[in-house]
Parts: C-alpha cells; sequence; structure tokens
C-alpha cells in the first residue's frame, strides 16, 4: 500500500471543482423538480431555501478531504436512514457522466498517478484518446454512497484486480476499512520478510538453495491502525499475490550479495552519469527505492524490504 502523491491533484483541483460542480448542479435541479419525494432532503443538504447553491457544501463533497466526506456520509445516513442506498442510487449517473468527459478520461494522467496504490504491482497509465487509464476506485462505494461517486478525494487509481477485491466494503465501518492512500499508506510499519526454513537459521538467508519463505510482518502499536493494515493485506490477497513473484525474490537475492555496499559506493564514485549510491541502487534493481518513490514503479517497497533485509 503505496501513498498517492497529490501534488498534481491539487494542482487541478480547481479544473476539477469546475466540471464536477456542473455536473452535480445539473442533476440536483432535475431531481429537485421531477424526482421531489427521493432527492429533496439532499437538494437542501446543497441548496437554500431560495435555490441558492451552498457553495461550502459543494466544495465539501468535490473536493474536499476525507474528514469532510466522512462528515457528509453521517449527515445524508442522518436524512436517510435505511433509504439511502436506495432513494439516491440514480446519482451513480453522476458516474457515468464524469467518467465519459474529457476530465473523466485525463484526470489521473493530469494528477501524475503511475502505480496501482493498493497492490504496487500493476501500472495504471493512461492514454485517453484509447480508452486506456486506471479503474477508479470509489474508497467509499459509490453502491454504499451513491453521493460521494465523483468527490475528488473518494476516486483511488486502482488496477482492476484491486477494485474487483476491494469490492462493496463498507470503508465507513472503522472495523471493515482498508488504508485510505491519499493519506496513509504501510510505509515502514509494514513490511515485506523473509524467513529461513522450519529448523534453520540466520545464514540459511544469503544460502541462494534454501528456500525462505515470505511474510508480512505487521509492526504498528496503534490499535486502529494495526488493523487497518490487517484488513488491507488480507482484502487485497497481498501475502499469496506476492508470494507468486519467487523469481523477483531469487533476483534481489543474488542480486544483494552481488551488489555489496562497498561495490555500490565504488560504483557512484567511478562512474560520471551515476550521482550517489541511492542512484545506482535504483538502477541495479530498476526500481524506486526511496520512500517518497514507491509509487513512481511497480514493486519497489518489496524490493526496498527486501534489500534492507538481505544487504550486508
Ligand atoms: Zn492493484
Amino acid at each position: 500500500m503505496i501513498l498517492v502523491p497529490t501534488a498534481g491533484i491539487e494542482q487541478h483541483k480547481n479544473e476539477f471543482y469546475k466540471k464536477t460542480s456542473k455536473l452535480l448542479s445539473d442533476f440536483l435541479e432535475n431531481q429537485h423538480i421531477n424526482n421531489p419525494t427521493d432527492f429533496d432532503d439532499i437538494y437542501y443538504y446543497f441548496y437554500d431555501t431560495s435555490g441558492n447553491k451552498k457553495k461550502d457544501q459543494f466544495k465539501k463533497l468535490l473536493i474536499g478531504s476525507r474528514n469532510d466526506l466522512k462528515s457528509i456520509i453521517t449527515d445524508i445516513k442522518v436524512l436517510y436512514g435505511t433509504d439511502l442506498e436506495t432513494k439516491l442510487s440514480s446519482m451513480n449517473k453522476l458516474y457515468k457522466k464524469f467518467t465519459s468527459s474529457v476530465l473523466g478520461k485525463k484526470w489521473f494522467e493530469l494528477a501524475g498517478i503511475e502505480t496501482c496504490p493498493y497492490c504496487n504491482r500493476a501500472y495504471v497509465f493512461t492514454l485517453k484518446n484509447e480508452s486506456v487509464r486506471p479503474e477508479y476506485d470509489h474508497y467509499y462505494p459509490k453502491s454504499k454512497y451513491p453521493f460521494l461517486c465523483i468527490s475528488m478525494y473518494n476516486l483511488v487509481p486502482s488496477c482492476g484486480l484491486c477494485n474487483r477485491l476491494k469490492g462493496p466494503i463498507d470503508t465507513y465501518d472503522e472495523g471493515e476499512r482498508v488504508i485510505y492512500p491519499f493519506e496513509e499508506e504501510f510505509g515502514y510499519d509494514v513490511f515485506f520478510k523473509l524467513d529461513p526454513p522450519q529448523n534453520g537459521n540466520l545464514s540459511d538467508l544469503y544460502d541462494l538453495n534454501k528456500n525462505l519463505t515470505l511474510k508480512i510482518e505487521n509492526s504498528s502499536s496503534l490499535i486502529p491502525m494495526k488493523k487497518y493494515y490487517e484488513n488491507s493485506i488480507d482484502k487485497f490477497r497481498l501475502l499469496k499475490l506476492y508470494s507468486k513473484h519467487s523469481e523477483h525474490i531469487t533476483n534481489i537475492r543474488k542480486l544483494t550479495q552481488i551488489y555489496t555496499k562497498d561495490y555500490l559506493e565504488s560504483l557512484a564514485k567511478n562512474n560520471a552519469f551515476i550521482n550517489d549510491v541511492d542512484e545506482a541502487k535504483n538502477l541495479v534493481y530498476l526500481s524506486h527505492l526511496n520512500k517518497n518513490e514507491w509509487h513512481k514503479s511497480i514493486l519497489s517497497k518489496f524490493t526496498h524490504d527486501l534489500i534492507e533485509q538481505l544487504s550486508k
């Protein structure tokens, strides 16, 4: 679970707001006239009694943070109770309008997203003229909270597999929720680790003839976070999927033995096109090993963690 960079999103926030607020106001004003029974509660949440848009509410919904979205969910739940999903389900039409718009087709490219933050196993590039783009995972599922279907910070760039595996789990429920990748990540709290065979010893880690078992250690001491991490590992099948990367693991085991600390230092020192040891490591492992850049290449956190354990 990798943090999604938000610099590009913040940079294009006004453009996002301009386009989506038009979609939202057209929709709500239409429903106010044609389907007041179902929609007037939400209409008056976003409009005053004279029919003027409450701009702050619009902004909170469309470009607000997770806390803003959470508070809107709480309010709308009070307004609608158990009828929420059925009464507001037609709001999903907004999502279709958004994804077929120019902005919807290129949004994650504008935002500078390159890999799936849930798994970091897939690139999620955009080719806007070829209908190629990451999937929009709705962190708060649009089936349960249709009014969040075009909220900027509810749209997580995701690979198809992660989007399917996450499904409609109710992330508003603290017991069920997974990591929110615009604000949270595994970082150094959750890490991949190789274990020697049973009854083996530490030196087996460096013996290429020994089979090692992959583990994901969750070292967080914060109770809620530890649970969100566990939910994420479980929901996205991370241990089982990463265990399939056995060839990558073998390559890292070999490379860490070849490229020792001294060798990397000499490479950095003796090659004019390598600036420092960090760059030498990125080149050797064809990765972005610095935590701030994990989002730029697939398997980068995985590679980082294995190198940390195996480097001598
Ligand atoms: Zn993924």
